[in-house]
């Protein structure tokens, strides 16, 4: 028999499957992880295929060296879920596959964690093994310790004797115990609290979105949008389908948008299920990773939390997938191989007959307008649980505040509402959407504003604790420098600091009010492993009365105690140059102000603006989302933006100015030739540039691009066909990626 090998190295020549011959000794499966010779040295590879024979005569065939796993990495399901990713996104399969298991895995960066356990070997005559052991208390000691028949580990030993290790393994030797080793599965979150607890009473929204969706849960179809407002109890209804799909004796995948900012749904799932929950994130270590993939793998976890890549998870039998907060942005993959997880949700779904529901209180105007024409079946709940009230929005004009003489980021209703809101002992939430301090400097006599020299963007002032002097940032490569004392360009003095960071706001409720404990979450005080859990528990504690963070906050948190919800400034992601703007400013809007009054108290919101009159302003304000999708879908056909277009863009990035310019030219050039030569393509393309990217310079390397918008067609295929190929002349002085609907346009 012959294996075909997709070996794990990423070059356009080895793109293609390898044979080899399957040594009669040897099981050999699809989906198989095994190591191959290749050229001159050996490679791992996974095993696409099996057949009888192939062109290439037996003889010239080398034979697999080694398995690599014992049972198969890669599922079937997942093997036609590479190809078709493969297809999709014109890359080498080699390249999809690495998404279908963690990359410790495959480079054996993370080793399992092995634990010795010694047990007596000599149980009838244990007075017999002791007496031999002659004036070796150590070695008596130990067999009395083990004496019980019951397995100890080292450590446990070690409770009874000082460094017990070369007296058991001399035991071992003399035969009179046993050593075994067991993996240990390393498991993240061990410390959290676990409180079984059973569903409540189901509301009567939540029964009916139930009774729509369970009939199709149980013939394994379905696809769903649910539409439910903040606070309308969208989790249980979830745990609800996972509880009947585990019932059936199927799995489910959550996906939720960055797992360390939702330890919450974490427990809400551990504390239903126990541990048959697995947990799959970025943040959790090698070992953590490896170990949750492969209980997954081998059926000892049969509800998989996860962020984005979780959509990978090597699940069998798969009967649900769920995606909560569907309209965030982390769900699309920017970096090779580009992906986006609702769609990929969807594929896995069909293939293997599980229902999938995308679900939000905001849902992006994309699945909003594919569950109108049908593609899902909207589901809503338009009600918080057990009536509880909306929470009351305020608009503050900020323009208002200034000509009234009040100079702080902090306008006067918000300062009295959070006084109020302190005096009955029960907590805000601050929410901007920038950290740092200020977010620009520049010079008062020549406008010059700082700026990184390696990317083009200005820096930002980050103060440090200790009051001392602060650092330049940037945001986008990280690099720190000192803030200048005169102007670099001019020579003056007047160096002035502006706009406002999560830092600054902090500072100033400091100011205002001396008395009240805060606590910041941005990506400044969230380095560290688990520091989100770590604040995020500090506050529901109690800790601080005040929670200050940027959109991070704005995830799906469910807090009791507050009561009050501060926007300090809602226009900041309007100005962002990006037709998704709008659809931004209003999911952010009314997600922070879905976090206020979700208990017993009623929740208040103030939103502080500089375009109170704006219409997604006004929508978000009102918490209508219908009324801001009619607005944005109409706005969407008539300027022309997805998803009644697309935008297709080649991004060329080099350290060499010239270089970058002259590569994005030529590929201009040939884009423009294929128009030319195949008009039925052409006459679907709107429009087709070729310039510099908004942002000029990222890590010290040009940025330019060749953008084309065209209609969103089946028929288009060919023009991203050639795109993507285009793409494919990347090299060393220059890189070329090709993006369709990039997340961002910058
Ligand atoms: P959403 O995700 O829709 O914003 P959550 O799922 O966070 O809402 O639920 C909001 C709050 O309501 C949570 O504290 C949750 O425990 C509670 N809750 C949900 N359903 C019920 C119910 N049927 N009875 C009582 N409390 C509920
Ligand atoms: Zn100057
Ligand atoms: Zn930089």
């Amino acid at each position: 028999m012959i294996a075909h090998v997709i070996v794990d190295v990423i070059h356009s020549n080895v793109a293609k499957p390898f044979s080899y011959l399957i040594p009669k000794s040897m099981q050999v499966e699809m989906g198989l992880r095994v190591n191959v010779p290749l050229a001159h040295r050996y490679v791992d590879g996974i095993v696409a295929d099996i057949t009888e024979d192939c062109d290439v005569p037996a003889d010239k065939l080398k034979p697999i060296r080694k398995v690599l796993d014992p049972y198969p990495a890669v599922l079937p399901h997942m093997m036609a879920l590479a190809r078709e990713l493969a297809e999709e996104d014109h890359c080498p399969l080699a390249e999809t596959l690495r998404l279908m298991l963690p990359a410790a895995m495959r480079t054996g960066r993370a080793r399992s964690k092995e634990v010795s356990y010694f047990h007596i070997a000599v149980t009838p005559d244990i007075e017999r093994a002791v007496e031999a052991q002659g004036r070796s208390q150590k070695r008596k000691m130990l067999l009395r310790a083990l004496q019980d028949g019951e397995p100890k580990t080292t450590a446990e030993l070690s409770q009874w004797v000082n460094a017990p290790l070369e007296a058991l393994n001399k035991l071992v030797r003399e035969g009179f115990i046993q050593k075994t080793s067991q993996q240990q599965m390393r498991r993240p979150y061990q410390d959290m609290e676990l409180t079984p607890n059973e569903a409540p009473v189901l509301t009567e929204e939540q029964n009916q979105a139930l009774a729509v969706m369970l009939p199709d849960l149980r013939k394994g179809k379905g696809a769903y949008l649910l539409h439910g407002v903040t606070g309308s109890g969208k989790t249980e209804v979830y745990l609800a389908m996972v509880e009947t799909v585990l019932t059936m004796g199927k799995n489910a995948v959550i996906l939720v948008p960055e797992i360390a900012l939702t330890p919450q749904m974490v427990q809400w799932f551990r504390n239903r299920f126990g541990p048959r929950t697995a947990v799959l994130h970025s943040r959790l270590s090698d070992g953590e990773r490896v170990d949750e993939w492969q209980r997954i793998r081998l059926g000892d976890a049969s509800v998989v939390i996860g962020a984005r890549s979780a959509i990978f998870a090597p699940v069998e039998n798969l009967g649900l997938i769920v995606i909560d907060e569907e309209h965030e942005q982390s769900y699309l993959s920017d970096r090779h191989p580009r992906y986006d997880a609702r769609k990929v949700a969807r594929s896995r779904a069909r293939r293997e007959s599980a229902t999938l529901i995308l679900s939000s209180a905001t849902p992006s105007i994309l699945s909003f307008s594919q569950a109108q024409n049908g593609e899902y079946t909207l589901v809503e709940m338009m009600n918080r649980v057990h009536n509880r009230p909306m929470p009351e929005v305020t608009l503050v004009d900020m323009r208002k505040e200034l000509a009234a003489g009040n100079r702080s980021m902090i306008s006067a209703l918000l300062r009295q509402k959070l006084n109020e809101c302190f005096a009955k002992e029960q907590q805000a939430m601050l929410f901007i959407n920038r950290r740092g301090y200020h977010t620009f400097v520049s010079c008062r006599n020549c406008g010059y504003v700082m700026r990184c020299d390696q990317c083009d963007v200005s820096l930002t002032l980050h103060q440090p604790k200790d009051g001392s002097r602060g650092l330049l940032r940037c945001h986008f490569c990280g690099k720190t420098e000192k803030p200048p004392d005169v102007c670099p360009s001019c020579g003056s003095k007047y160096i002035r600091y502006f706009g406002c960071g999560t830092q600054k706001v902090e500072e100033e409720i400091r100011r205002l009010f001396p008395n009240v404990k805060t606590i910041r979450m941005d990506n400044d005080t969230t380095q560290k492993k688990d520091a989100h859990y770590h604040i995020l528990n500090a506050f529901r504690e109690g800790k601080a009365q005040v929670l200050i963070g940027t959109q991070m906050i704005a995830k799906g948190l469910d807090y009791p105690r507050v009561t009050i919800v501060g926007i300090i400034a809602a226009d900041l992601s309007l100005f962002i140059q990006d037709y998704r703007a709008q659809e931004r400013t209003f999911q952010l809007i009314t997600q922070m102000a879905g976090r206020a009054g979700r208990a017993a108290d009623n929740g208040e919101v103030i939103v502080q603006t500089y375009k109170p009159e704006h219409p997604c302003i006004v929508a978000a304000s009102a918490q209508d989302y219908r009324a801001f999708f009619t607005e944005e879908y109409d706005r969407r056909r008539t300027g022309l933006y997805p998803p009644f277009t697309l935008f297709a863009r080649l991004l060329i990035e080099s350290a060499s100015a010239e270089t970058a310019k002259r590569t994005c030219e030529t590929l201009f050039e040939e884009a423009n030739l294929f128009l030319e030569t195949h008009p039925a393509q052409k006459k679907r393309v709107l429009s087709i540039r070729a310039d510099e990217a908004p942002i000029k310079m990222i890590r010290g390397k040009y940025r330019y691009h060749v953008l084309l918008k065209l209609f969103e067609h089946a028929d288009s295929k060919p023009v991203l066909d050639t795109l993507s190929d285009l793409a494919l002349r990347s090299d060393e002085q220059c890189q070329v990626y090709y993006e369709l609907n990039p997340s961002t346009l910058l």
